[in-house]
């Protein structure tokens, strides 16, 4: 049995060994070179768009995404790309990724790490844009840059340059993800996570965003961070009954249905809340549904192959037969002008583009205008001047561009259809949505609010302050901050010890 005395010279021991380990565990770290991360805001933000941000580890260099913005072209590339060690990407929206070629043109030769489907979808949407760009970038850059890409599973462990980085669900598209990024400072672990662009909830396919739960830097978006929306039903055909009710009622009404839609991501969700509503009998059974875009086809395909990303409630309901409604029709556009021209059943037709600037939906559009059985959905993001955000203010007439054969029309229209906004697809979340999953991570030391404009990212800003109380920083474009690792361990060693 131990005197008083003894168990008291133990615990003075004991004491004096822990006080010993803490000024070694600080000398170590202070001793070291190592130990800072910076992280450089290159495009996206105060901005939609351009998302690019640069990680410098002291040992490695790589970035986030790399997107374009509008006109913006190379501005948003780091100056030295053939430093960079390697390159991560969200997700396969071009504002993430569709700078890639320029970089590879511009010197860098490394490995661009991303889920598989982003890895299957990058490809598609690099080829389509540059069928568009006029900036070209040579075949052999453009080439290598798609040869590069290395995809990664969800939830698996990436180790490179001793970075380690997990992807995690974000339910924004297919193969979007959230990333969880550990970097060893010193002998202690840095974590920083890339929310990439957040999903709402309201997807039809797709499973939702995971909880991140640790982190000690968050870099989220904030593209809806002002705004806050009615609460979405749970139940995907509640949550768009708005819009499966409105075609059901054209259709019997006699009428056409055109629904704009971007070719990635809403083309599928829209095909998917169809499906949903020839299930429940809101659409006539035996509705045609023609898809006229070959890129949308292409994509379509990788959603089918995709399962794995879907959510149970789908996969229970569609199995086997999922994004391929009773009534679908993938035709060339050549058929479907074919099929809207002449006498046909009421029909749906789905068509690029989302805003009705090109491609086949203001040719559709030319064909229905003028009756006011027929129904025009506009289900997307309508880009300032377009046709359909024309449409979708009530402006008479309007002026649409269409191409007929070789030959560009143009034509003043006063629209008799019926014009329906839905909001019910956003694939953004909003200010409670990005709050709540905020607020479920522990150890947050600080946010950066990226890939919104100031009118949004500032509302949120305050709200994150007086809700959450943590430190919140909407970076300037180029704006560089490093992080303060021995301020971090001391901050670290004070929760611990707070624990204890
Ligand atoms: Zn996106």
């Amino acid at each position: 049995m131990m005197s008083i005395c003894e168990v008291k010279n133990k615990k003075r021991n004991m004491a004096a060994g822990a006080l010993l380990a803490v000024i070694l565990y600080l000398l170590l770290f202070y001793g070291s070179s190592e130990g800072s991360v910076r992280v450089s805001f290159l495009g996206g933000a105060r901005e939609v768009g351009g998302s690019c941000q640069m990680v410098d580890t002291g040992r490695s260099l790589f970035l986030v995404d790399c997107g374009v913005f509008g006109n913006a072209g190379r501005d948003v590339l780091p100056e030295e790309p053939g430093a960079l060690s390697f390159v991560l990407l969200t997700h396969a929206h071009t504002d993430h990724c569709g700078l890639l070629p320029d970089l590879f043109e511009a010197g860098f030769s490394g490995k661009v790490y991303c889920t598989p489907a982003t890895a299957r979808l990058v490809p598609v949407v690099l080829r389509m844009s540059r069928s568009f760009s006029r900036d070209k970038v040579s075949k052999e850059s453009f080439d290598r840059a798609l040869g590069s890409i290395v995809p990664v599973e969800f939830d698996d462990e990436l180790i490179v340059d001793e970075v380690r980085i997990v992807f995690r669900r974000a339910g924004h598209l297919l193969g979007a993800a959230f990333m969880e990024i550990d970097i060893q400072t010193g002998i202690d672990s840095f974590r920083i996570v890339f929310s990439g662009d957040v999903g709402s909830g309201g997807s039809v396919l797709l499973a939702g965003l995971e909880q991140c739960h640790q982190a000690d830097w968050v870099i989220i978006e904030s593209t809806y961070g002002g705004k806050v929306r009615d609460p979405l039903p749970k139940d995907p055909f509640e949550r768009h009954s708005v819009f499966i009710n409105a075609v059901g009622e054209a259709l019997r009404r006699g009428g056409d249905v055109l629904i704009p839609a971007f070719t990635m991501g809403r083309t599928q969700e829209i095909t998917a809340a169809l499906h949903l509503g020839l299930h429940h009998g809101a659409i006539p059974s035996g509705t045609l549904i023609y898809s006229d875009s070959p890129t949308a086809k292409k994509i379509t395909t990788i959603y089918r192959e995709s399962r794995m990303e879907f959510s149970k409630y789908i996969l229970d309901l569609f199995g086997g037969r999922l994004l391929s409604p009773p009534g679908l029709r993938e035709v060339k556009s050549a058929t479907s002008m074919k099929v809207h021209s002449r006498s046909h059943e009421p029909s749906i037709f789905i068509s690029s583009s989302g805003d009705m600037n090109y491609a086949n939906s203001p040719r559709h559009l030319m064909r229905m205008f003028d009756r006011e059985e027929n129904l025009l959905c506009l289900v997307g993001w309508q880009s300032p001047g377009s046709v359909g955000r024309r449409l979708a203010r009530g402006e008479t007439p309007v002026l649409v561009r269409h191409r007929e054969g070789r030959k560009l029309e143009k034509d003043w229209i006063n629209p008799a259809i019926e014009i329906l906004s839905v909001s019910s697809f956003s694939s953004h979340a909003d200010q409670d949505q990005l709050v709540s999953w905020l607020a479920g991570i522990v150890g947050i030391d600080r946010v950066f609010l990226v890939h919104g404009e100031m009118d949004n990212a500032e509302p949120l800003q305050g709200r994150i302050r007086d809700e959450l109380g943590l430190n919140v920083e909407i970076p300037r474009p180029g704006e560089s901050f490093e992080c303060d690792s021995s301020e971090l361990v001391r901050k670290k060693t004070v929760i611990e010890n707070a624990k204890e």
